[in-house]
């Protein structure tokens, strides 16, 4: 007989956003025990590239990625690159993702998402104090790179978008850019400046701090893995490999392992994984003062405690395949056009961004039971994005806030009727 115990809130996942939803429940005196089979914050939240990027409101899915989508599917060293033997499985989610890179979804998701963005700086502020972690953080913007003019011109429609949405932008001429980045002097580009934006010096710290603070305020953490999920009368079963655990409210927020326990949970929820690679490079001192960006590369190359990260690019394959050497020649390649003089990378990593085709996060209730809250799914902006997903999902467990403000985020945004709503601009079912 499987050992048994009661919780208040269980939040299963602990990376970023299960770190920041515990640390918030915790926060507000709610009894919270965060579950993770690993150690904490080693998912996706440990190595990406550590941008805090308000700006970034621009969909994945987009109509000049839809252009551009045959070329880079079948060019392997793409930055948008697909795992040929995963086709199948991917196929329903690259339909979905076509349709949401035509202009008025992209739009929709758009706004959507500059909704969430627009919160998440005054989001981070809040935590940043909450879990004393000030020194983690650089506020020195962030710069793309446009090495081509005709990129720079392919560009105009995401500096539209994101001008109508009040980002604060600036295009710089090649001379400005260097005088920002004094060792991208050998590089003729236009860049494009968000000064707002906020990076993190190293993400693994910032987790442990966010552990810390989570647990000084009475969360509990247990390492173990959820395998069943079952709601019943007052209450959701959680249960593993000799344990079960009662809880009245369940946050799932394990990133992109979620969708077995949304499944189970009652949703169909079109989550995959885009698998995104990092190499380090130790510096004695910073080549960047901000994350650097070559949009042409599909990577960050930003300045962390003693080292570079390079960080990014998309290979659609699913999350059982190992680590593709290709895609991390490709980084190592791409960041020698800036700096040829680094040595070997000391370390490189493959991750998994949680992603749905419509780059938007799913926050809210499931629909089998309101006491399943969903938080997961956030790809590219799984960090910057946290901190205001733990005060949404913090909002409903307290009853405050307006619940129709999730409703571009909702688990059943996907069904053809809401679908069909979504694409007409009505809202979707009320979470
Ligand atoms: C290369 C790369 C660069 C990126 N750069 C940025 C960036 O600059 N800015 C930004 O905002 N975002 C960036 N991202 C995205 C961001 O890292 C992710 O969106 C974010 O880390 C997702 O956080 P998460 O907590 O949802 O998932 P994760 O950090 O992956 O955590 C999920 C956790 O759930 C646990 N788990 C899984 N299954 C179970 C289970 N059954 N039971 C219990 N626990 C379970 C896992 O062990 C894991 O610890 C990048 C991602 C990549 C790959």
């Amino acid at each position: 007989m499987a050992a048994s115990e009661t919780v208040e809130i269980a939040v299963v996942g602990a990376g970023v956003v299960g770190l920041a939803t515990a640390l918030r429940l915790a926060a507000e005196g709610r009894e919270v025990l965060l579950i993770d089979p690993n150690e904490p914050g080693s998912g996706a939240s440990f190595g990406n590239a550590g941008t805090i990027a308000e700006y970034a409101c621009m969909p994945v899915g987009n109509p000049a990625v839809l252009r551009a989508l045959p070329k880079l599917l079948l060019d392997a060293d793409s930055p948008f690159a697909l795992r040929w033997p995963a086709l199948f499985q991917l196929a329903p989610w690259l339909v979905s993702f076509v349709r949401q890179s035509l202009p008025e979804a992209t739009r929709a998701n758009a706004l959507a998402l500059a909704g969430l963005l627009a919160e998440a700086l005054p989001a981070w502020e809040e935590m940043v104090k909450e879990a004393d972690m000030a020194d983690l953080l650089r506020r020195n913007g962030c710069l793309y790179l446009y090495r081509g003019e005709s990129d720079f011109a392919k560009a105009a429609g995401g500096r539209a978008l994101r001008a109508g949405f009040g980002v604060n932008q600036e295009v710089l001429t090649p001379q400005q850019v260097v005088a920002l980045e004094p060792h991208l002097r050998e590089i003729e580009a236009r860049g494009l400046y968000f000064p707002d934006s906020m990076n993190v010096t190293d993400p693994k710290t910032l987790m442990q701090r966010l552990l810390g603070a989570a647990t000084a305020r009475g969360a509990s953490v247990r390492q173990a893995k959820i395998t069943g999920l079952q709601v019943e009368a007052g209450g959701v079963q959680l249960s593993g490999p000799g344990f079960r655990i009662k809880a009245g409210t369940v946050v799932i927020a394990a990133g992109a392992w979620s969708l077995e326990l949304a499944t189970k949970a009652g949703d169909r929820i079109p989550l995959e994984a885009e698998r995104g690679y990092h190499l380090e490079f130790p510096t004695d001192a910073p080549l960047l003062d901000r994350p650097v960006c070559p949009v042409d590369l599909g990577f960050y190359m930003t300045p962390m405690a003693g080292r570079l990260r390079v960080a990014g690019t998309v290979e659609l394959g699913g999350l059982a395949a190992p680590a593709n050497p290709r895609r991390l020649a490709l980084l190592d390649r791409g960041v020698r056009q800036f700096f040829p003089q680094l040595g070997r990378p000391s370390s490189e990593w493959l991750g998994f961004r949680p992603s749905l085709p419509d780059s938007r996060p799913v926050i809210g209730p499931s629909r089998g039971s309101l006491r399943v809250i969903h938080a997961f799914g956030h790809g590219h902006l799984g960090l910057t994005l946290a901190p205001i997903t733990a005060r949404l999902v913090a909002d409903l467990v307290g009853g405050r806030g307006d619940p129709a403000r999730l409703a571009s985020f909702a688990a059943d945004r996907f069904s053809a009727l809401a679908f069909s709503r979504h694409i007409a601009g009505l809202p979707s079912r009320r979470p």
